[in-house]
């Protein structure tokens, strides 16, 4: 059975160009709940570690970069099959291949600076929102 949360972060690009309010709102309306959230910014260590699994890729030094160049909005969000769903929402990695009316056709500007990070899994939801949120932080 799919699992009922999922973790996203509003990117430093999508923050920069005030978009924090509208992306909450598509998200809401979308049907997930806010678990925890925080506005915060990642370290290059704190950038590094959260994505590890892509060390080996061409883009990571600059994914590590952009992602440490500004604040981000950090949340856990609750909803039935909230990692595929999200995915939906939030469309295609390359905002060119995004379907219409995602978060990513919406606002992101390229394929690093892409508006909004979701989970693809629920294992990694779990743990990328224990990089973030305490229990005392989650509601
Ligand atoms: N990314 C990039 N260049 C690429 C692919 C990915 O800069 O060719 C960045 C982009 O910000 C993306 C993140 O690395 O969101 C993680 O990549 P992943 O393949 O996990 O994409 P996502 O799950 O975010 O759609
Ligand atoms: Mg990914």
């Amino acid at each position: 059975m799919s699992g009922k949360q999922t973790f996203t972060m509003i990117k430093p690009d999508a923050v920069e160009k005030n978009y924090i309010g509208a992306i909450l709102k598509q998200i809401t309306e979308a049907g997930f709940r806010i678990k925890a959230m925080k506005y915060t910014k990642l370290s290059t260590e704190g950038a590094g570690k959260f994505y590890e699994v892509h060390k080996e890729r061409p883009f990571y030094d600059e994914l590590v970069e952009y992602m440490t160049s500004g604040p981000i909005v950090a949340a856990i969000l609750e909803k039935d099959n909230a990692v595929a769903d999200f995915r939906t929402l939030i469309g295609a990695t390359n905002p060119e291949e995004a379907a219409e009316g995602t978060i990513r056709k919406l606002y992101a500007e390229s394929i690093s600076a892409n508006a909004i990070h979701g989970s693809d899994s629920d294992e990694n939801a779990a743990i990328e929102g224990n990089f973030f949120f305490s229990t005392l932080e989650r509601f």
